[in-house]
């Protein structure tokens, strides 16, 4: 079996579409799974309509919805000759996701989120199945919320791993091409979920460890992956490998290319992880899997914006130690807040978590009884894995650093924006 994954960039446009079905076509191998995001923007614009949605406000709502709609039949115009069938399926879509919104919503926002949101790839999906099957590329597709098991924790589903290996196995034991959404999964009781933004590479990841596929690939709009992000820095190059432990590392630290966990079921497994340009598959790519970097790498610098720091302080000047720092870690695996960095002192502790506005504010009101809060946002954490005393002189001159950790190899440094 071998996974391929392409990302809302590569289908953003009826160019995108084309290249896309090309590559499937001259690579299509008995066995292959295809897992797909939802097109171009569109999972932020689903999640506009979820706004208005909660809000009440049906008109907002509405012509949404109808934007979303127009696009995706506009690429439809352009890349299929015979549209009835396609586009009445699209149509249906539409008219379910009208159909939930003219509801009165629930009392469980992200349970309607997911029910909105997971159109972007049940849409994209019956796209792309259709338009391979228009230039002869037969496949079948499948709805991965039946195979896919998760908990009810919505907008960010823990995978049933036991009932998920049983189903999907059964489901995809065939040497066919199978289409199938990323991101999304369903819960025993049959109702949507989601795995958590970019969740479309853990989709492709967990579908390769079930299947111990052979390797996993995912197209992407980028040569692979880089020591920068081009969009920030000048000076870059490519990475032609990478191990498990340094790929987790860069995802972790906010690295765009891939999803942080993508890594692990891939890894458990030993599958390597092929990141390649969709737009020229002549081109390596990085290839991730349990080689070890031979030659030292070059310093990597990875820029995770949206940090804030949290500084927590005992009222009553007892120390941060066991009790209270178990308290704290309590709420924060609580309030489903990752820790960046952490920093101590005798009595406080300051934390860099990515600033999630909602799980901020849940996570620090239930702190404020005992500790004194200060918040700071606008932060911006950059990680360079593998710097060089030169390259940290840089950074440290040319930025606003609030906050610093830095050991033998990798240098963490809060910049204030
Ligand atoms: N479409 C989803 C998102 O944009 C999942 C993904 O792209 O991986 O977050
Ligand atoms: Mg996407």
């Amino acid at each position: 079996m071998f996974i391929y994954k392409f990302g809302g960039a590569s289908l953003k446009d009826s160019e995108g579409i084309k290249t896309v079905g090309k590559i499937i076509k001259r690579n299509a191998k008995e066995g292959l799974v295809i897992v797909i995001s939802a097109m171009g923007k569109t999972t932020n614009a689903l999640e506009i309509v979820h706004k208005y949605y909660l809000s009440g406000d049906k008109n907002n709502c509405k012509a949404h919805i109808e934007t979303i709609k127009m696009y995706h039949l506009n690429l439809i115009g352009e890349i299929f000759s015979e549209k009835n069938n396609i586009c009445r399926k699209i149509n249906n879509y539409f008219l379910e996701i009208e159909e939930i919104t003219n509801k009165e919503p629930s009392l469980n926002p992200d349970f309607e989120y997911d029910k909105i949101v997971s159109y972007g790839e049940l849409i994209s999906s019956t796209i792309i199945s259709e338009y391979l099957k228009s230039i002869d590329v037969e496949n079948e597709w499948v709805d991965i919320r039946e195979y896919l098991i998760t908990d009810d924790f919505f907008r960010e589903a823990n995978i049933n791993f036991a009932l998920s290996e049983k189903l999907i196995c059964g489901k995809f034991k065939s040497n066919k091409i199978f289409v199938t959404q990323g991101f999304i999964g369903g819960t025993i009781t049959k109702l949507t979920t989601t795995l958590g933004r970019e969740g479309s590479d853990y989709t492709a990841a967990l579908l390769g460890y079930f299947l111990n596929a052979e390797s996993v690939t995912i197209w992407k709009d980028v040569p692979g992956i880089l020591t920068a992000d081009p969009k920030i820095m000048n000076n870059y190059t490519q990475i032609k490998k990478l191990s498990y432990e340094e790929a987790i590392e860069l995802a972790y630290y906010g690295a765009q290319v891939i999803h942080p966990r993508t890594i692990k079921p891939l890894q458990n497994k030993n599958i390597p992880l092929y990141v390649k340009p969709f737009y020229n598959e002549e081109e390596t790519g990085t290839e991730i899997s349990c080689c070890q970097n031979q030659n030292k790498l070059p310093p990597i610098f990875i820029h995770k914006f949206n940090q804030c720091i949290i500084n927590i302080t005992s009222k009553d000047f007892s120390f941060i130690v066991e009790e209270n720092i178990k308290y704290i870690f309590t709420l924060l695996c609580k309030h489903k807040l990752k820790t960046n960095l952490l920093q101590q002192s005798a009595i406080s502790i300051s934390l860099c978590v990515d600033y999630d506005e909602r799980k901020v504010y849940s996570f620090t009101k239930e702190l404020e009884n005992s500790f004194t809060i200060k918040i700071e946002t606008n932060l911006t954490l950059l990680t360079i894995r593998h710097y060089t005393l030169k390259v940290l002189a840089e950074q440290v001159n040319s930025n606003n650093v609030i906050l610093e950790d830095i050991n033998r190899y990798v240098a963490k440094l809060v910049i204030k924006n």
